[in-house]
């Protein structure tokens, strides 16, 4: 008997049709002789739907405890329809909130870390014969009893830590597409379903805007050494394997599963949840970046590509940019001009209009010329490059927002990524 855990997104159980196709799909699981581990998310889109509620209520919509009782909410809804729907099926199952499953965290709402996973209850319903289905995404702080959300996104972080926990057998992450693509084919409809990926490729994807899968649970699937098995509830095909390449054990039907050669190209991400910041006329002293980067920190921002420019006309002072999420924009800006004497620039120039493009694979470390491709390929389709970075296995660059998904096309192209048909996009708003 194998233990799976299946963990079904927002879209697979958007209303009542949803939820019951999705229960008669794990009561096959079951009657397959499986133990059945479910996470589910909140259903469509509750939680934006919660947040948006929140602000309208309060302009402090700031993450905190009330806010995180608010959005757990929506996964509690859908564990106890699903439990419901399994039930009337004539299965057993029972369902259970983040705390009920053991899933402990620090006390950081709206962005918590798992700090330990104690499914005793689980392990118990299990044991019974039934079907456990947790609430994904929220968990509870030991020394304060309250209730934390994991970030968004975060029931994927759920099923692989139970998953871990649990020592199951396979984690399939199931939403509205075939798997892990090429791109993502609400930009790119050509985009291609990849069979297997890394979870060094898939971590660099979902760093970069990808959204099949929740970065943390890509971190998490790495660290013990988890496959994943991503794939759609809404129809039976195989998904994309996403395999630890580190991994030790290397049985016979691993290797299997892992490519000879590495493909030269995975996929190309892209993120619009990005803005930039340039700080125009920064002293050029020693310790000035130090100062900038450090009043950032004071007030926790995520920085993501930083450039410094030497103005040629002005030996003396330099240009800082930086890109960072959308969402941190207001505070960093904030805490930068409170300190502009300090720090000594002559202007701030904030925009959210800029998107992130991102070229992902694994065999660029051993091949020479993809830079050249990129560059060229965004040169003819007449795109303006702002910032570029790279890592070993990714180049990502910073366009105008609305030659985004031009660029990702063109890049797509490029590298011969495109499919003969299109890709099937189930459900979802893609919000
Ligand atoms: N419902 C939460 C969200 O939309 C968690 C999740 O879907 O994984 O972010
Ligand atoms: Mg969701």
């Amino acid at each position: 008997m194998s233990l799976i855990v299946q963990k079904f997104g927002g879209s697979s159980v958007a209303d009542a049709d949803g939820i019951k196709r999705v229960a008669k799909r794990i009561v096959d699981t079951r009657k397959a002789g499986n133990d059945v581990v479910v996470v589910v998310s909140a259903m469509g889109d509750t939680t934006d739907e919660l947040l948006d509620l929140a602000t309208e209520i309060t302009s402090d919509s700031s993450p905190s405890r009330e806010l995180d009782m608010l959005l757990t909410a929506g996964e509690r809804i859908s564990m106890a329809a699903l439990s419901m729907a399994i039930n009337s099926l004539g299965v057993k199952a029972k369902s259970f909130t983040g705390s009920q499953a053991g899933m402990i965290t620090d006390g950081v709402h709206g962005a918590a870390r798992l700090v330990e996973v104690t499914p005793q209850r689980i392990h118990a319903a299990l044991a019974e014969g039934d079907i456990a289905i947790v609430a994904g995404f929220q968990g509870m702080n030991r020394q304060t009893g309250d209730i934390t959300t994991l970030g968004r996104g975060g029931s994927d972080t759920t099923a692989v830590a139970l998953a871990a926990a649990l020592n199951a057998d396979v984690c399939e992450i199931y939403s509205d597409v075939d798997g892990v693509f090429s791109a993502d084919p609400r930009v790119v409809p050509t985009a291609h379903k990849l069979e297997t990926i890394t979870s060094e490729e898939m971590l660099e994807m979902a760093a970069n805007g990808s959204k099949i899968l929740h970065l943390r649970c890509v971190e998490y699937a790495r660290r013990f050494n988890l496959k994943l098995h991503v794939r759609s509830s809404f129809s039976e095909l195989e998904g994309t394997l996403v395999i630890p390449e580190n991994s030790k054990e290397l049985t016979p039907n691993r290797l299997k599963e892992i490519p000879l050669e590495q493909p030269l190209i995975s996929g190309v991400a892209h993120d619009r949840s990005q803005a930039k910041v340039t700080l125009i006329g920064v002293v050029d002293t020693p310790g000035s970046a130090a100062k900038v980067f450090g009043l950032l920190n004071e007030v926790n921002v995520n920085l993501d590509m930083i450039v410094q420019n030497v103005s040629t006309d002005r030996p003396d002072v330099t240009d800082i940019t930086f890109t960072l999420p959308q969402d941190q924009g207001a505070k960093a800006v904030k805490r930068l001009e409170q300190a502009q004497e300090e720090v000594g620039f002559t202007e701030l120039r904030y925009t959210e209009e800029i998107g992130k493009l991102s070229l992902v694979g694994a065999g660029m470390k051993a091949h020479s010329g993809v830079s050249f491709t990129f560059f060229e390929a965004l040169s003819q389709a007449g795109i303006n490059v702002q910032m570029i970075s790279t890592s070993e296995i990714r180049i990502s660059v910073i366009t105008d927002l609305d030659k985004l998904d031009e660029a990702v096309r063109a890049v797509h192209t490029a590298f011969n990524l495109d499919a003969e048909g299109e890709a099937t996009v189930y459900g979802g708003t893609g919000r």
